[in-house]
């Protein structure tokens, strides 16, 4: 069976202490390999490779080090097919989707931020006759990455590449829950000839190796994606040691479906927005808002299209795959029970599915579609993160946005209208980071990209980024 390293100082390394973590296939429920339980010495020789490598990475210029991200992009893009089934068989998802969406969004974001980091300039503020302000950006030394397992290699490379494009060394931990790619890309970076040290990828759990790079005083900031609980733990462990933090956390997001939408397309777009990645995805659209007046047709058009999913192998040409694991399975089912005993209608689904043949033991949950629950329920108010959304109807636009608006968190919203004045109107009015009109998950690489209330802090995604992995420092030149 094959055993995982960890990417210390340039090389792959077994775990100091030889522990090991079974990997699961979701999609078979069978163990098919080992990950490493690293702990803090293997921490702290992470961090020893990457303090002796910052000063050369931060001298090396801008354009060296985005040619060999360059590289790196394009070994991903070489390897997407192995990439692609290491994806699919750790978490779970169809490998069409990892072919399609993962992998390729992997290799960009190594180039976006190649690219980016190449345009990156710093402001100055001119104060007349008297004096001259300008800021340097300086990279912020060595920086923890921690990101989640449903859009494994895509968050774990969103965090990596502009860290390391803006001069810092990185310490980063995928989830234990899904290391593969991760562990393939370590095998990359040093095909790519990255310098020893620059990056350093270490396997475990979150409890002990995530939370020992949160707390390493060698780290000095902390970019996480995860959910809500987790990154409050990770804020009170890392404030008091004042480092720098972006958190990218959970959402509860509304989908708004106005009268004068375009139906086909919004009954897609809505559909794809709950399901897609069986429903984990941060900014899946998880409650649905339906104008009173088409709320029968397009209830019965959105059923349509949601039993009409293919459930099942992964490796095979379906809609949807398996859930990410045993536990998150029997989270999600408890999540459906308690809608049902909040007094929910059960249009579809609604139950775990039992393939035939080599995904018998798989964890899969059949699309499931709620009505009839108020905004103020555990089922419209907590994350679930998995194939699970709620139908509500609404009367004005007003209570659309208050509805929207009216849980603690605030990713991502997206309004479906053809009214020009009220999909502007009704955006600005939404309490959320990011808002998409007629679309959902249209991703633009420039733009900032995090959640407002219980969904985060900071933002990630373009210069946003580059600011948040360097630190700023003005110098004031009187004349
Ligand atoms: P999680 O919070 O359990 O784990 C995320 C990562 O943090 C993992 O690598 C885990 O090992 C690590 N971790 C856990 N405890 C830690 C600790 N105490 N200290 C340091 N690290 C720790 O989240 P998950 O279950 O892997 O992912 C699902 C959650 O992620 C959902 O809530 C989802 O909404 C959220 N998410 C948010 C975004 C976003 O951009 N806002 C994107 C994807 C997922």
């Amino acid at each position: 069976m094959e055993a995982l390293e960890n990417y210390i100082d340039g090389k792959l390394v077994p775990p100091g202490d030889g522990r090991y973590l079974d990997n699961i296939n979701p999609a078979t429920g069978q163990v098919y390999g080992q990950i490493p339980r690293s702990g803090q010495a293997d921490l702290d020789a992470a961090v020893t490779a990457a303090e002796q490598a910052r000063a050369g990475w931060q001298a090396t210029p801008a354009e060296q080090r985005a040619a060999l991200m360059e590289r790196i992009a394009d070994l991903i893009d070489r390897n997407l097919e192995l990439l692609a089934a290491a994806e699919s068989e750790d978490n779970g998802k169809p490998i069409a989707l990892a072919r399609s969406l993962d992998i390729p969004r992997a290799a960009s974001n190594f180039r976006f931020f190649a690219h980016a980091i190449t345009q990156f300039a710093s402001e100055s503020h001119a104060m007349g006759e008297a004096a001259i302000n300008y800021t340097l950006r300086d990279p912020i030394g060595v920086v923890g990455c921690i990101s989640p397992w449903n859009l494994p290699l895509y968050l774990f490379t969103w965090k990596i590449a502009p860290a390391l494009a803006a001069g810092n060394c990185v310490i980063a931990k995928p989830s234990e829950v899904t290391p593969k790619t991760a562990y393939l890309l370590s095998q990359l970076c040093i095909e790519a000839g990255l310098p020893a040290g620059v990056l350093n990828i270490l396997h475990g759990l979150g409890g002990e190796i995530g939370n020992a790079i949160v707390t390493h005083p060698g780290v000095k900031a902390i970019s996480f994606t995860g959910g809500t609980a987790t990154g409050a733990q990770i804020a009170a462990q890392a404030a008091p040691k004042f480092k720098k933090l972006s958190l990218e956390l959970g959402g509860k997001n509304p989908s708004l479906v106005f009268a004068d939408c375009d139906l086909d397309k919004t009954v897609a777009g809505v559909a794809r927005a709950a399901f897609a990645n069986q429903g984990q995805i941060c900014l899946c659209g998880s409650r649905i808002y339906v104008e009173r007046s088409i709320y029968p047709e397009f209830r019965e058009r959105l059923l349509e299209r949601v039993t009409a999913l293919r459930v099942g192998d992964p490796l095979s040409d379906v809609d949807q795959g398996a859930l990410v694991s045993e536990a998150h399975m029997g989270k999600v089912l408890g999540a459906i029970e308690t809608a049902r005993a909040e007094g929910g209608k059960i249009l579809c689904g609604g139950e775990r599915l039992v393939p035939d043949g080599r995904c018998a033991q798989g964890y899969f949950v059949a699309p499931t579609l709620i009505e009839g629950l108020p905004l103020a329920c555990e089922t419209n108010q907590r994350e679930i993160f998995g194939p699970v959304a709620t139908l509500q109807p609404f009367d004005t636009e007003e209570d659309a946005i208050g509805m929207a608006n009216g849980t603690d968190y605030g990713l991502a919203a997206s309004v479906w209208t053809e009214n020009l004045r009220r999909s502007h109107r009704v955006a600005r009015q939404l309490d959320f980071g990011i808002v998409w009109v007629n679309c959902w998950l249209q991703r633009d690489l420039r733009t900032p990209f995090g959640g407002m209330k219980n969904s985060g802090v900071g933002r990630e995604g373009g210069l946003e980024a580059l600011r948040f992995f360097t630190e700023p420092k003005n110098v004031c030149i009187n004349y």
